[in-house]
């Protein structure tokens, strides 16, 4: 059985695969440890990867947050 290389389920994660080629894929991770295992690690990679996106734009929109309170109109 011929397995699938990070790039290629790369790829197959991003959407950036031939059509048939993401049918035999996703057919052949269902059957297999290996490429799922691989799978779910390049998903943890993505994770790890928005995750750090996502604290970088809770720091960019939070500027003001010792500002007085009154600024946030609650008063
Ligand atoms: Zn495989």
């Amino acid at each position: 059985m011929k397995h699938y290389s990070k790039i290629e389920l790369d790829r197959y994660l991003h959407d950036d695969m031939n059509i048939l080629l993401r049918v035999a894929c996703s057919k052949h991770l269902k059957n297999c440890e290996q490429c799922k295992n691989s799978l779910s690690e390049l998903k943890n990679d993505d994770q790890v990867i928005e995750q750090i996106r996502q604290g970088i734009k809770l720091l960019n929109s939070v500027p003001h947050k010792n500002s007085k309170s009154s600024d946030c109109g609650l008063t």
